[in-house]
């Protein structure tokens, strides 16, 4: 599998790094191509990227009748993600899924055509109708505003379909598995499972190895589910050997998955006992440090502070 994913990056790299060029926008990041399977691959931002760069990773799902996206990356980043499927295959994008609703995920929807069908978990899809969406306006001189990406003509880029708890899309080598296990990142986070290549996209519930952004306040995400819904996710889903991060440079294993769940709950615990202790939040942080187990995850201070202090707030 390490050798497959090697290749696929230098196959595809210099693809993409053509298409930049021409492009000529010097303030863009080249996108970079995986291959994690014959028919599957994961665009990510440069390696060199490692911050938002044009948003979240996106996988290509080549199909027998079609091509099938999950995540939109930002808005603008439209025509580099065609230009990507174009250069594995002419099969037209019938299929957008989003993991969630945030901009960096969604903000490229609105430029495909409205004949394609777009699923997502119930609750995203109200986030997205929402007037109180975290829009990435912080971002790019607030140049981003996605909660304006759906309103007006541009609700017909709205989801087409919704699920409450799973849902499968089509059948054979394109069997495409959706799971909902609760709220974490979102209150709408979807798991994306790739039957056949035995792969999933976990959207920003694993966005890459390190304690995990948390949208409480505009997308009623939970510190105290988080870790709850990593096991369930880990308990419920199973044949998976390679995971598509939210937002990691490279792809990673079901093994790294399941160890971010040891990771996150590891703080929670961690906090529990300190609260019951009657320790401050300051105190609990304080004497925080990263298990020698999970070593290659990091706890960068501000992250583990809003966690501490969510979990510690029970939010
Ligand atoms: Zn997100």
């Amino acid at each position: 599998m390490r050798r497959s994913i090697c290749l696929g990056v230098l196959t595809l790299a210099g693809v993409f790094a053509t298409i930049a060029v021409n492009d000529a926008r010097q303030d863009r990041a080249a996108l970079t191509a995986h291959r994690v399977a014959d028919n599957l691959f994961m665009l990510a931002n440069a390696p060199s990227v490692q911050g938002m760069g044009g948003g979240g990773n996106t996988a290509i799902f080549v199909m027998a009748n079609g091509v099938a996206l999950v995540d939109t990356k930002i808005k603008g980043y439209g025509q580099d993600i065609l230009g990507g499927v174009r250069e594995l295959t002419d099969k037209p994008i019938t299929t957008i899924i989003n993991t969630h609703t945030h901009w960096d995920h969604t903000g490229s929807n609105a430029e495909f055509p409205d004949t394609v069908d777009i699923v997502v978990h119930e609750n995203t899809a109200a986030n997205l109708r929402s007037d109180d969406c975290d829009d990435g306006a912080g971002f790019q001189g607030g140049s981003i505003k996605n909660c304006d990406s759906f309103k007006g003509d541009n609700a017909r880029f709205l989801p087409d379909r919704t699920f409450s708890d799973t849902m499968t899309l089509f059948g054979g080598a394109d069997q495409i598995d959706l799971f909902y296990f609760g709220r974490g990142h979102t209150d709408g986070d979807t798991f994306v499972v790739f039957r056949e290549a035995r792969t999933m996209h976990t959207g920003d519930m694993f966005a890459r190895k390190g304690l995990p952004y948390l949208d409480v306040a505009s997308s009623n995400g939970s510190a105290t589910e988080f870790g709850k819904t990593l096991e369930k996710a880990a308990a419920g889903i199973s044949g998976v050997d390679t995971v598509i991060p939210g937002h990691n440079p490279t792809p990673l294993t079901w093994q790294d998955f399941v160890d971010y769940g040891g990771f996150y709950n590891d703080v929670v615990m961690k906090t529990a006992q300190g609260k019951a202790a009657g320790r401050t939040v300051d105190q609990i942080i304080a004497s925080y440090s990263v298990p020698g187990q999970f070593s290659d995850f990091v706890a960068a201070d501000d992250r583990l502070r809003t966690t501490v202090q969510y979990l510690y707030d029970g939010q």
